[in-house]
């Protein structure tokens, strides 16, 4: 694959991501895909060969849950990841059958929002996501795999702190700026510097701060036009070594997002002839 060779978020059965024909007529060519459900889970091979047969490089599969709502900060904070107590053991289980799919689909990397982790490592919360990351990491080993994940809900310190404490190898992140906007967790650049020894995977993905930050959403915009500062973003990338896939990612649905979607690819196109 080329260096920052350009990727969107896909999805084929579930999930905020544009799907396959959506790919092919944006000429992208690799992708992250959101988990399908479990029925399509069951087609594997049916589903890699549908990317195969487009010449489409699946870099990433990322875990989705029901009863996951990014409704408000408040509610990501009950339902999302392998946070919520009620949910956590069907959802790790759930997680080893993705890496499962995941390893027949022949993709190296298991991604996932792991939930809002308590920044005390005294809270019982964030030993119990610990043990859990832990335990994925050491499922996704067998397979070769890579645990990824998203940033957003924590600050850069925090992460860095969760990746001392889980203490696996193979636990990496898929850094989306935006996200450290829209929740309000911290200035991204300074935080991709921080934990960029961890990145494997990237979201390209644009945002404006909130007028109270982390008490509500920020707003998300096209890339480019939000306050990450998409060309700072790339230099920083740059400069940590990152060489894999930028992966867009706009999350509204319809034809808007297909226009933006296009736009995205010709600015990283041109930004990535002017930097790397
Ligand atoms: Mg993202």
């Amino acid at each position: 694959m080329e260096p920052w060779a350009i990727g969107v978020f896909t999805s084929v059965d579930a999930g905020l991501g544009i799907n396959l024909d959506g790919v092919k007529q944006l000429g992208i060519s690799t992708v992250q895909l959101h988990a399908p459900h479990g029925e399509t889970r069951q087609r594997a091979a049916a589903v890699r060969a549908a990317f195969d047969a487009a010449g489409i490089a699946v870099t990433a599969v990322f875990c989705g849950f029901e009863g996951e709502s990014y409704a408000d900060i408040p509610t990501v904070k009950e339902t999302v990841g392998l946070v919520p107590a009620a949910t956590a053991a069907a959802r790790l289980a759930e997680t080893k059958a993705i890496a499962d799919f995941t390893h027949q689909m022949g993709v190296d990397a298991v991604a996932m929002h792991i939930g809002f982790v308590p920044e005390d490592d005294q809270d019982p919360i964030f030993q119990r996501v610990v043990a859990a990351a832990q335990e994925v990491c050491d499922y996704c080993a067998q397979y070769g795999q890579h645990f990824h994940l998203e940033t957003g809900q924590e600050t850069g310190p925090a992460l860095q702190h969760f990746f001392q404490a889980v203490g696996r190898p193979n636990l990496a992140i898929n850094f989306d700026p935006a996200n450290m906007i829209l929740y309000g967790s911290g200035e991204p650049i300074a935080a991709l510097k921080l934990v960029g020894q961890y990145v494997r995977s990237v979201h390209c993905k644009d945002a404006n701060w909130a007028a109270n930050p982390g008490q509500e959403w920020g707003v998300e915009m096209p890339l480019g036009e939000g306050q990450v500062g998409l060309e700072t973003y790339l230099r920083t990338l740059k400069e940590i070594g990152y060489r894999g896939p930028l992966t867009i990612e706009r999350e509204i649905s319809g034809e808007q997002q297909l226009q933006d979607i296009a736009r995205a690819v010709k600015l990283l196109e041109t930004l990535r002839s002017q930097i790397l």
